[in-house]
C-alpha cells in the first residue's frame, strides 16, 4: 500500500473533544446541549445507528433524548412527537432516524423539524442556505469529508473533485461543499458516460455509490485523495466500502478506510452542529 490512511477515528475523536469542550463552556453558562433522537420501529441497523448517537453525547457532555415510536405508529404521532420536541426550549438538535417506514412521508417529516433544531442539516431551509453560502447546519456526512481532506494538507482550491452519487444527504451536498471550497467538481451517478474516465481525472474522489467494492484501481488517478462514504455489509457480515481499498491504496496518496474512516467522522460532526445549536439558542 502507498497511500496514506486517514484515520476516521482519530480525527473523529478530535472533532468530539472539539465538541466536548464547546458543551463544557456552555453549561458553564447554564445552557446544557440536548439532542433529541427520534427513531420509529425496530429496523436493526437504526438502532445501532441511534445508541451510536446516545453514547457519543454522553462522551462530549451533550444531553441527549431517545424516542422510541413502534412500528405502527402513524405520520400523525411521529409529526406530534416532532412538534414537541421543536416548541421545546431544552432540545437544542432534533434528528428523526432515516429511512421511516415506506407509508411515512419523510419530506413531511424533516419539514416539521424547524430549521434552528435541524441538525442533521436535511431541512429545505437548511439545504437553501448551504447552496447560497449562508451560515446553516452542514450535513454531517459531506461536512465530515470536506474534514477529512483538509486533514491530509491538501489545499481543495483550484483542483478537480469528482463525487460519485448525487443523493440528496451525500452527493449533492458533498459536492456543494467542494464548490464551495473552490474545486471544479463534477457530479456522476448511474446514467453517466465514461465514468471510469472522469473519475480518473479527479484529485479529489469521493465515493457515494452503495455498491461494494465499486471503485476500481484504473478509476484512481496516481496521487489521488480518495474518500469513501460507501457502506456495505456483505454476506459474511463484514463492512466494505465503495472503494476496493487495496487496489486503490496503490495508487492514491490519501485514502479512507471502511471501517474507521467517513462513518465516525459522520457521527462526531452531528456533535458539533448539536453544540452549536445550543450556542445560537442560547445567543437568543
Ligand atoms: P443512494 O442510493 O441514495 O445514492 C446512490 C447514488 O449512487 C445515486 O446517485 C446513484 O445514481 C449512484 N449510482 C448507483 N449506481 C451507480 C453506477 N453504476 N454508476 C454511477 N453512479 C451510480 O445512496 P446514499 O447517497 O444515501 O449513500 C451512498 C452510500 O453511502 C451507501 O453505501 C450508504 O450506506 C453510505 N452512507 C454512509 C454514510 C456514512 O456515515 N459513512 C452516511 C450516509 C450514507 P442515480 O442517482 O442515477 O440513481
Amino acid at each position: 500500500m502507498k497511500a496514506n490512511k486517514i484515520d476516521g477515528k482519530a480525527l473523529a475523536a478530535a472533532v468530539k473533544a472539539e465538541a466536548a469542550r464547546q458543551a463544557a463552556e456552555l453549561k458553564a453558562r447554564g445552557v446544557t446541549p440536548c439532542l433529541a433522537v427520534v427513531l420509529v420501529g425496530e429496523d436493526p441497523a437504526s438502532q445501532v445507528y441511534v445508541r451510536g448517537k446516545i453514547s457519543d453525547c454522553a462522551q462530549c457532555g451533550i444531553e441527549s433524548r431517545s424516542i422510541r415510536l413502534p412500528e405502527t405508529a402513524t405520520q400523525a404521532e411521529l409529526l406530534d412527537q416532532v412538534r414537541a420536541l421543536a416548541a421545546d426550549p431544552a432540545v437544542h438538535g432534533i434528528l428523526v432516524q432515516l429511512p421511516l417506514p415506506p407509508r411515512i412521508d419523510e419530506k413531511a417529516v424533516i419539514e416539521a423539524i424547524p430549521p434552528e433544531k435541524d441538525v442533521d442539516g436535511f431541512s429545505p431551509v437548511n439545504v437553501g442556505r448551504m447552496q447560497i453560502g449562508e451560515p446553516c447546519y452542514l450535513p454531517c456526512t459531506p461536512a465530515g469529508c470536506i474534514r477529512m481532506i483538509e486533514s491530509t494538507g491538501t489545499s481543495i482550491a483550484g483542483k478537480r473533485a469528482v463525487v460519485i452519487g448525487r443523493s440528496n444527504i451525500v452527493g449533492k451536498p458533498a459536492a456543494l461543499l467542494l464548490l464551495a471550497k473552490d474545486a471544479t467538481v463534477t457530479i456522476c451517478h448511474s446514467r453517466t458516460q465514461n465514468l471510469k474516465e472522469i473519475c480518473a481525472s479527479a484529485d479529489i474522489l469521493v465515493a457515494a455509490v452503495g455498491k461494494p467494492g465499486f471503485v476500481t484501481a484504473d478509476m484512481v488517478k496516481p496521487g489521488a485523495v480518495v474518500i469513501d462514504v460507501g457502506i456495505n455489509r456483505g454476506a459474511d457480515g463484514k463492512l466494505r466500502g465503495d472503494v476496493d481499498f487495496d487496489a486503490a491504496a496503490e495508487k492514491a496518496a490519501w485514502i479512507t478506510p471502511v471501517p474507521g474512516g467517513v462513518g465516525p467522522m459522520t457521527r462526531a460532526m452531528l456533535m458539533l452542529n448539536t453544540v452549536e445549536a445550543a450556542r445560537r439558542a442560547a445567543r437568543g
